[in-house]
C-alpha cells in the first residue's frame, strides 16, 4: 500500500500489490520517508508533473527485498538510501559527468516512477546505473539517509 496522488488533487491508500513488485524486480521495504516542502507546493497548484495515481515520495531509506539479477554491488538485504531526484539517460554528456538534472528528458522518483510513501518501492534499473541510491553504512541512520538529498541539495546550491 501506498499514498497515492488522485486525479482530484487528494490521496488516498492504493498501488500495487506486493505480489506484481517482486517479479524478477529490484524492490526495498521502505523504512523511512520524509515529505519536502517543494512536493506540498507543486500539489498545492496542481503540477502538471504530477501524474494521478502516482505514490509520492522521493527522500528514503529501506531494505533491498529482491534484486533484479542483473543489478551488480548491491546485496539482498542490504541498507540503501538517498535518492536523487534526477533519473537521467546514463548514457549521454550530462549523465555520463554526473549533472543529470540537465538531461533534457530526465525522470524523477515521485513524479514519473511511484515514490516512497509505501510499505515498498520498486527501484528503476537506471537508478543504479546513474548512482541515485547508495548503501548505507552500519553508522548511518535511516532518518541520517533519508536527509542526505535534501542536504546535498542545500551544499550544491
Ligand atoms: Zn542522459
Amino acid at each position: 500500500m501506498g499514498y497515492v496522488y488522485t486525479l482530484d488533487g487528494t490521496f488516498e491508500l492504493g498501488g500495487l500489490e506486493q505480489s506484481i513488485l517482486m517479479r524478477g524486480n529490484t524492490v526495498i521495504k521502505v523504512k523511512t520517508h520524509l515529505l519536502v516542502g517543494l512536493i506540498l507546493e507543486l500539489i498545492a497548484f496542481f503540477s502538471s508533473r504530477f501524474k494521478p495515481s502516482r505514490i509520492i515520495g522521493q527522500e528514503l531509506s529501506g531494505i533491498i527485498v529482491e534484486l533484479d539479477k542483473d543489478i551488480k554491488g548491491f546485496n539482498h538485504s542490504g541498507r540503501v538510501g538517498r535518492f536523487s531526484l534526477a533519473i537521467g539517460c546514463g548514457n549521454c554528456r550530462f549523465c555520463l559527468i554526473g549533472h543529470l538534472n540537465m538531461y533534457d528528458h530526465m525522470q524523477t522518483v515521485g513524479f514519473d516512477f511511484d515514490g516512497a510513501f509505501a510499505d515498498y518501492m520498486l527501484i528503476p534499473s537506471l537508478t543504479f546505473k546513474n548512482r541515485n541510491l547508495n548503501k548505507l553504512s552500519e553508522t548511518t541512520s535511516n532518518e541520517e539517509a533519508a536527509l542526505a538529498e535534501l542536504i546535498a541539495c542545500c551544499i550544491n546550491a
